[in-house]
């Protein structure tokens, strides 16, 4: 992130934590592979150990139900292949990652809030849902809308089926969620990328993967990442010990929501529980393309929710659920916030945001979408 610029992208990925770069620097140091058996893999050994502590303390665990992955794309995939499941029901608004690897799965609907419809999941529930597996995000990465994870666990036990919390977005920013199996990514809370955890209350039910040396006691093949892990520890111990930044950024959110609702700004999933960092906003009569153009051209990086990793910019999946129409899903931007966001970057944002969609007013005389 360069430093004059203004970074409102947290969600794709957040600046690496100064801890993070020290814990992984000294376990970049210790080299030596935590399975060899002599004196410096013992010590590195005990090093990954106590990292798989840290986190278990933080997450609220046990130890033994952390299989460490190589992020949250791989931990979702271990447990939609991995738990035994025949059957999958999936959100309309998941991760592509988790559609990706279940092509198959039913898909349970959302309100226009992007709220899971309860009524629907109970309905698609089968009497016995032995072998099916439910998958719930924590909160949505584009619009932040959080779902109810507690009542849909509670459901899905009622039936016998598992559930899969993706927490991607929230650790570090809420209270760790229940589900028998719940995904983590470093990079999204100050940690390196690559690395992640699938913490996996019912662990005797897992099979791996991705086999190999019969690391992570059997569930995940491969040498085992210390300074990726040892990172990613330090960089939620860092989180968590800064109390205040998740409410610092909610105040930054409600001052632009407000300021740019009364310019013309229409918030997605606004009356829905949100991820305080999050807001996913339309601007009238500017197809987003342009805005993130215009934006980045002012030095602010914000994205669209649809960006994929060929980095162009499709159509919103999650904002298609919720039954908005293509032509205002067009014109919608995700400005999401970390813990460096400061007043002057939010200032800096609405004012760029005012002026863009006061030329937009200009040019069309408040008429014709540009993306129509
Ligand atoms: N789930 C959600 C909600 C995400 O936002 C992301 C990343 O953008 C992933 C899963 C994938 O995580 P990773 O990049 O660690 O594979």
């Amino acid at each position: 992130m360069s430093e004059n610029r203004i970074y409102l992208d947290w969600n794709a990925t957040a600046p690496i934590a100064p801890e993070a770069v020290n814990a992984f620097s000294h376990a970049a140091r210790s080299w030596a592979n935590p399975s060899s058996v002599h004196a410096d893999g013992r010590a590195a050994r005990g090093a990954f150990e106590s990292a798989r502590e840290r986190l278990a303390a933080n997450f609220g665990c046990d130890a033994a139900q952390i299989i460490f992955t190589s992020g949250g794309t791989e931990a979702l995939g271990l447990a939609l292949h991995g738990s035994g499941a025949r059957r999958w029901l999936i959100s309309a608004v998941e991760h592509g990652a988790v559609g990706a690897a279940v092509p198959d799965a039913d898909i349970i609907p959302v309100d226009s809030e992007g709220r899971v419809r309860i009524d629907a999941l109970e309905r698609m529930l089968p009497e016995s849902g032995r072998h099916a597996l439910i998958a719930v995000m924590h909160a949505n990465n584009e619009t932040g809308v959080i779902q109810p994870i507690d009542e849909i666990v509670s459901i899905a036990h009622a039936h016998g089926a598992r559930v899969l919390v993706d927490a991607v977005q929230t650790v570090g920013k809420l209270p760790f969620p229940s589900g028998d199996y719940v995904c983590v990514s470093a990079h999204k809370f100050g940690g390196p990328p690559g690395v992640g955890a699938l913490v996996a209350r019912c662990a005797s039910e897992l099979s791996a993967v991705l086999k190999g040396g019969g690391q992570e006691r059997g569930l995940r093949g491969g040498t085992e990442n210390l300074p990726g892990v040892a990172a990613m520890s330090a960089a939620l111990d860092a989180r968590m010990a800064d109390t205040g930044w998740v409410e610092r950024a909610r105040a930054l959110r409600g001052i632009m929501e407000q300021q740019l609702k009364a310019a013309g700004a229409e918030i997605y999933g606004e009356n829905a529980d949100r991820l305080p960092t999050t807001s996913m906003l339309r601007m009238p009569g500017v197809a987003a393309t342009s805005q993130l153009i215009q934006f980045d051209l002012a030095g602010i990086s914000v994205s669209s929710g649809s960006a994929c990793s060929s980095g162009k910019v499709g159509r919103s999946q999650v904002l298609a659920a919720m039954g908005v129409d293509d032509v205002a899903a067009a014109e919608a931007i995700r400005v999401s916030l970390g813990w460096t966001t400061s007043a002057t970057d939010i200032e800096l944002f609405c004012t760029a945001w005012e002026k863009m969609a006061r030329k937009a007013v200009e040019k069309t005389g408040g008429g014709q979408s540009e993306a129509a």
